[in-house]
C-alpha cells in the first residue's frame, strides 16, 4: 500500500481514531490474518462467526502493526474504528486506487476462465510495467479490496477478476476498484442456482462494462452472443475478439498439436501473426484473444504479443494441468473447479490429446446449479459420450445425473460407472490405468482433486 496517515485511514474509511497518533503513517501491508502482520502494517480485525480477530488485535501490535481497523475498541490497541469492517477495507482499497493515477485497472468477469485469463494478462502486463494480480481466484469482497491494497506507487497495472453472486455484487466490486479495462468472457451456467437465467447472468456481468469510464475500453467476446450484447451497455470503446468473421482480435485457422496444445493465426486491425501456445486445451484460444485485446490497448506491439503468447504459463494450479507420468499416463488435472461449461471445455480438451489413445474421465458434482443440477450433470455425460469418452469414472451419488446421461447414449462404446468416493475412484484407476492412457480429473466442492493428488504421487 503506499503509505497514509492514520488520520488519511481514518477520513478514507469514516471512522474513528481511538488511542492512536492521527500521524503515524502506515508504510507496510493492510492484513486481517495476524500471523501475515508485519512492521508498519495495519490489521484489519472481522468479528468472524467462530474467531473473532479483535482477539488477535493486541498480538498484531506487538507484530509491528501501527493500528487496528475493528469494529470495537479493544484496550491498549490503537484503534480505526468503523461500523463495518468490510466495507471499510473497501473504502480504504479505493482511496489508495483514487492516488495512484498511474494505475491501469483491469477487469475481468465470464462464468469460466476468469482466473486463467487473469494470469494471462498478468504475464502480458508484467512486460510492460510492475503488475499486481491476486494468487487464485480472490474475487470477492474482502479478496478485491485486500488485493488492490497490494498496489502502490510503483505499479502500473492491477488484474482482477471479479465474481457474480448476484446483480449489483459486480457494480459494488467496481466501485471499489474501477476497471479502466472490462474484459467479459463468457455467459455460462455456474451460480446459475441463484441466478435463475443465463440472461440474468448477463445483467449482473454486464455491470462490468457499466462501470467504465468514458475513456475506458470495454473487451467483448464476439463468439457468445450474451457478451457481445453488452456493447450497447457502455459508452466506453469497444474491443471484440473470438473466431467471428467480424471480430477485431481474431483467431483464424485454429489448429491443435497432438498434446491439444493450439496455434492459430492472430488477426488483429495492426496486422497478423502466427501464434503457438504452450497451453493446453482449445478455450486458450478464447482466453489468449482476450488477453492481446488488452496487451494492445496498453501498446504493446503485435509481434512481441505473438511472441508473449507464446510463452505464457500456467500460475494458478489444478487449472488445465496436464502432467506426464513415468509410466506413460497423462493426466490433466482440471480439479479446482467445475460447471457445465468448463465441464464441455475440458471434456473436449480430453478428446483431443487423447486422439488414439485411450481416454478416461474422473467427474465429480458441479455445486451451484440450483433448478438445472440435473439436466445440468446429464448434458456433461451425455457429451463425454458423445466426444467418444472411452471410461468414465463419476464420483459420488450427487453426480449420478453424469452417468446417467451418459449412458443414455444409445451407441456410445464407452462405459461408465457411479462410485462411492474419491478412493473408490482411485482404486479403478489403479487397476485399470495403462501407459498411454489420458485420465482428467474434474469435479467442484467434492474434493476431486483428491484423485489428482493420488495420480501424481503414486505411478505404479
Ligand atoms: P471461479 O469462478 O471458480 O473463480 P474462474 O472463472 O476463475 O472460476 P478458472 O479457474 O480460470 O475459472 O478456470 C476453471 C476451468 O474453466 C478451467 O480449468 C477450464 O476447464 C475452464 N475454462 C477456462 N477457460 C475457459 C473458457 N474460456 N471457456 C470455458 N471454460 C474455460
Ligand atoms: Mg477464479
Amino acid at each position: 500500500m503506499i503509505p497514509l496517515t492514520l488520520a488519511e485511514v481514518a477520513t478514507a474509511v469514516d471512522g474513528r481514531l481511538v488511542g492512536a497518533d492521527p500521524d503515524a503513517r502506515v508504510t507496510g501491508t493492510v492484513e486481517f490474518d495476524s500471523r501475515a502482520v508485519t512492521a508498519g502494517g495495519l490489521f484489519v480485525a472481522f468479528p468472524g462467526e467462530k474467531v473473532d480477530g479483535h482477539d488477535y488485535a493486541a498480538g498484531a501490535v506487538e507484530a509491528g502493526a501501527v493500528a487496528v481497523l475493528g469494529t470495537r475498541e479493544v484496550p491498549g490497541v490503537p484503534m480505526v474504528l468503523v461500523d463495518d469492517a468490510r466495507a471499510a477495507m473497501g473504502r480504504l482499497a479505493r482511496a489508495v486506487i483514487d492516488r495512484l493515477p498511474d494505475l491501469t485497472v483491469i477487469g475481468l468477469t465470464g462464468s469460466s476462465g476468469k482466473t486463467t485469463t487473469k494470469d494471462l494478462i498478468a504475464q502480458l502486463t508484467a512486460r510492460l510495467g510492475a503488475t499486481v494480480a491476486p494468487p487464485g481466484s480472490f474475487n470477492n469482497e474482502l479478496g478485491h479490496p485486500y488485493t488492490a491494497l497490494k498496489a502502490d506507487r510503483e505499479t502500473r497495472y492491477l488484474v482482477m477478476e471479479k465474481g457474480a453472486r448476484g446483480i449489483g455484487h459486480i457494480r459494488y466490486l467496481c466501485e471499489l476498484v474501477p476497471p479502466r479495462i472490462s474484459v467479459v468472457l463468457n455467459v455460462g451456467t455456474s451460480h446459475i442456482g441463484e441466478f435463475g437465467s443465463r440472461e440474468n447472468i448477463a445483467v449482473a456481468k454486464g455491470e462490468l462494462v457499466e462501470a467504465l469510464p468514458a475513456d475506458g475500453l470495454a473487451v467483448l467476446n464476439a463468439d457468445d452472443p450474451l457478451v457481445s450484447a453488452m456493447a450497447s451497455r457502455t459508452g466506453a470503446r469497444v474491443v471484440r475478439y473470438g473466431e467471428a468473421p467480424d471480430a477485431d482480435v481474431r483467431a483464424e485457422d485454429v489448429d491443435l498439436d497432438d498434446r491439444g496444445r493450439p496455434s492459430y493465426r492472430l488477426v488483429t486491425p495492426e496486422g497478423t501473426a502466427p501464434v503457438r501456445l504452450g497451453l493446453t486445451g482449445r478455450h486458450q484460444v478464447s482466453n489468449t484473444l482476450a488477453a492481446t485485446a488488452v496487451a494492445r490497448e496498453l501498446g504493446m506491439p503485435l509481434a512481441e504479443i505473438a511472441v508473449a503468447l507464446g510463452e505464457l504459463g500456467l500460475v494458478s494450479t489444478r487449472r488445465m494441468d496436464v502432467f506426464e507420468r513415468s509410466d506413460g499416463v497423462t493426466v490433466i488435472d482440471d480439479s479446482y473447479n467445475a460447471n457445465p461449461g468448463s465441464m464441455a471445455v475440458a471434456l473436449k480438451a480430453l478428446a483431443s490429446l487423447g486422439r488414439g489413445r485411450r481416454t478416461v474421465a474422473v467427474l465429480g458434482y458441479m455445486a451451484e446449479l440450483g433448478p438445472f443440477e440435473r439436466d445440468g450433470h446429464a448434458e456433461v455425460g451425455q457429451l463425454a459420450a458423445e466426444l467418444g469418452v472411452d471410461r468414465l469414472l463419476v464420483v459420488g451419488e450427487p453426480a449420478a445425473p453424469i452417468h446417467d446421461g451418459a449412458t443414455a447414449v444409445g451407441d456410445w462404446g464407452g462405459e461408465s460407472v457411479l462410485l462411492t468416493d474419491q478412493a473408490a475412484a482411485v482404486e479403478v484407476l489403479r487397476s485399470e490405468l495403462r501407459p498411454g492412457d489420458v485420465v482428467l480429473v474434474k469435479g467442484s466442492r467434492y474434493r476431486t482433486w483428491e484423485v489428482a493428488d493420488a495420480l501424481r504421487a503414486t505411478t505404479d
